[in-house]
């Protein structure tokens, strides 16, 4: 008997349950775990468990085994999903994507990581130089944004801060010729400030240091590694150069302190100046200027202002954020230069398909909750919302089942918090946090999924003025407005644009082309982080939402990494809110499998006197008809005009069984 069709590892399909209820969803799911069994399907959704622990199951001959294979030929893999994202994309001309959700730590980037290896094994069997050297470009990507976008959370020790999208392309023979990635709002305020038990980005722990900005010491991630990746995508030695000494002047800038003498503003370590400068390839004393002063256009007049040491403070914080951010985007474009398909012809090379792969930054809770956090769970909300629309919508809509099985549609309408945020923002004068709080408090009095102190004065877990609450679809989380403000206006002193764009290293120089201008030609107010977030959330579900999606979604089985622990109630909560139970009947509602009529009947006509060798009947479909009369499998099938519909999985598992025994 093949494995998936064992009861002893449990159901390989969700779709396969006697009954489908909670309990024996988790039941089942539960039971695969502890077998080892990580992945199971909602027909073509593959639900992952994280495992903790290393599976011996991603090999070559695993790949081997999934080859070209269908969905439920094998137990169930996300090698599986990713050859039927490759199949639609390659027999039939679709742009795919795969779409791979969960909270944090859940193991979505590992999938990520599993599928475009997958991809890149299967691919380019007539080993052409360029298409190896673009897998290989992609693949060492991936640990070059790793360094520099994830860090130690308490939610997992490597968590992407960052989301990031990645088409692969492919030629008419299904080769990758090309990519382009796709980054989403990095979580810059971590390399000034992180949560107690976390650390900054990896890229900042290469060797050890005495800097304040890092909370530990640690070896961190394998920087060789690192350099060895960028150097094979081309970053050449002085651009690597140029990305250490960013990295040690975020560092420096992390031990200046400010203070004042009488009327006079003044930096209390200028030692830390000289080295700053020598990293930038400035003027020592131009450094202290950006520091200390900016200057302002009064009419005709340009004059220098003194900060406050408050004000001088703010400025060396957002430089050091602005400086990992740009250096961050600057690689990725860098990346993108190198894999980006460039001259192709479609005439010659028939057309260019893509499959993209999406991996952000899962739903979060901490201790604390920000700006950031309320960005990345609205961005995990969005997704949500995606996949209702997408999986759940469409099957309904496809096969008219009128089960009303959309509780799900609560999700929240953000946009209501991010235009106040906004608003806020546009008002001149001193605008606080607290204002803010207020502006939500007046116009989100009404909305069932918003509350404040203010409006739940009983409530004693939220802090008055400081703390409002939103439900998400994964959860309630306590935002504290504090810093919502600075964020969001994300304001860096011209100065330092200049300060960059002046420098004699020609790759730094690169990074800041808007230094260029004079102050008296920067006009226009920047968007604001929640307005470009925003927009790059909406353009990035229409991109999703025009491609054929294939989804992986990942549960977290447990707080504590452990590979044993199967947390009922965390995978509950799970369960539910990524609404696998719903998927589940949608997809029972409708069918598991269709496929067309002469590759059905190629692939299972051994197993009937009617079919085998060969067939005497009118048409292919009268055929397929008759084959699976025969088998008694006639009310678990419908007869498209090209294709023949399984509604169960069942079907689809015997009919293999049937042929294997052959
Ligand atoms: P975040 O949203 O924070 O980025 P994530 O969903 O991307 O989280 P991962 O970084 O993929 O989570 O996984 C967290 C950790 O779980 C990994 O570092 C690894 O230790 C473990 N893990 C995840 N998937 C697997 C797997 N398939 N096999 C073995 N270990 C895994
Ligand atoms: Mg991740």
């Amino acid at each position: 008997m093949a494995e998936h069709e064992s009861l002893e590892f449990g159901k390989a399909d969700f779709v396969l349950l006697d009954n489908v209820s909670l309990e024996e969803f988790m039941a089942n799911l539960k039971l695969r775990f502890e077998k080892g069994r990580i992945y199971t399907y909602i027909g073509e959704v593959v639900v992952s468990v994280n495992p903790y622990r290393a599976m011996n199951i991603y090999g070559r001959d695993t790949i081997e085994q999934y080859k070209g294979r269908e969905l439920y030929e094998r137990p169930p893999h996300l090698f599986a999903i990713a050859d039927a994202a490759y199949k639609a994309m390659k027999r039939r001309n679709k742009d795919t994507c795969i779409v791979i959700s969960g909270e944090s730590g859940a193991g979505k980037t590992e999938a990520s990581k599993y599928i475009m290896q997958y991809i890149a094994a299967i691919t380019n069997p007539g080993q052409r130089a360029e298409v190896e050297r673009v897998k290989n470009m992609l693949l060492k990507s991936n640990c070059v944004l790793e360094a520099f976008g994830n860090a130690k959370t308490n939610r997992n020790d490597n968590s992407s801060r960052f989301g990031k999208y990645m088409d692969i392309n492919f030629d008419f023979k299904g080769d990758p010729i090309g990519g382009h990635i796709n980054n989403y709002l990095l979580e810059k305020s971590r390399v000034i400030f992180q949560q107690e038990g976390e650390r900054s980005f990896h890229s900042f722990y290469q060797g050890t240091n005495t800097f304040q900005l890092l909370s530990s010491i640690d070896d961190g991630a394998d920087f060789k590694a690192v350099a060895d990746a960028m150097k094979v995508i081309g970053f050449t030695a002085d651009e690597l150069q140029t990305v250490y000494k960013v990295l040690a002047t975020i560092l420096h800038l992390g031990n200046l302190t400010f203070g004042v003498d009488g009327d006079t503003t003044l930096i209390e370590n200028s030692k830390v100046v000289a080295v700053i400068g020598d990293l930038l390839a400035t003027k020592e004393e131009n450094v202290e200027k950006a520091l200390l002063y900016r200057t302002v256009a009064t009419g005709r007049d340009v004059i220098d202002k003194q900060h406050t040491a408050q004000e001088a403070s703010y400025g060396r914080d957002a430089l050091a954020k602005a400086m990992y951010e740009r250096m961050f985007c600057w690689i990725v474009g860098r990346i993108n230069d190198v894999i980006e398909v460039k001259n192709y012809d479609a005439k010659v090379h028939g057309k260019n398909t893509v499959i993209g792969v999406l991996d952000i930054y899962g739903f979060e809770i901490f201790q604390n909750n920000s700006f950031e956090q309320f960005c990345i769970n609205y961005c995990n909300e969005k997704l949500q919302q995606l996949f209702i629309q997408l999986v759940l919508r469409q099957e309904q809509e496809e096969y008219h089942c009128n089960d009303p099985l959309f509780s799900l549609c609560t999700w929240l309408q953000h946009k209501g918090i991010f235009s106040v945020l906004d608003e806020a923002c546009m008002n001149v004068g001193k605008v606080t946090d607290k204002v803010f709080l207020q502006g939500l408090n007046s116009k989100l009095v009404n909305h069932a999924h918003y509350t404040s102190r203010k409006l739940s004065p009983t409530d004693k877990s939220l802090e008055f003025d400081r703390d409002f609450r939103v439900r998400h679809y994964a959860g309630n989380v306590v935002y504290s407005v504090v810093g919502f403000i600075d964020k969001n206006k994300d304001t860096l002193f011209q100065d330092f644009k200049r300060l960059l764009y002046n420098s004699s290293n020609p790759v730094l120089k690169v990074m800041w082309p808007e230094g260029k201008l004079r102050i008296t030609e920067v006009t226009k107010r920047p968007l604001t982080a929640a307005t470009l977030f925003k927009n790059s959330m909406i353009a990035l579900v229409e991109n999703l939402a025009c491609k054929e999606p294939y989804y992986v979604r990942c549960i977290k089985p447990n707080d504590v990494k452990s590979p044993l622990l199967f947390e009922h109630e965390r995978c509950r909560h799970q369960v539910e809110y990524l609404g696998l139970l719903e998927n589940v009947r949608v997809r029972r509602a409708g069918f598991a499998n269709r496929q067309e009529y002469p590759r059905f009947l190629q692939r299972y006509k051994m197993i009937s006197e009617f079919t085998w060798p060969n067939h005497d009947l009118p048409s292919e479909k009268e055929a397929v008809k008759k084959l699976l009369q025969g088998c008694g499998f006639e009310q678990d099938v419908a007869y498209g005009k090209t294709k023949v519909f399984i509604r169960t999985p069942r079907t689809l598992f015997c009919l293999e069984e049937q042929r294997t025994e052959m």
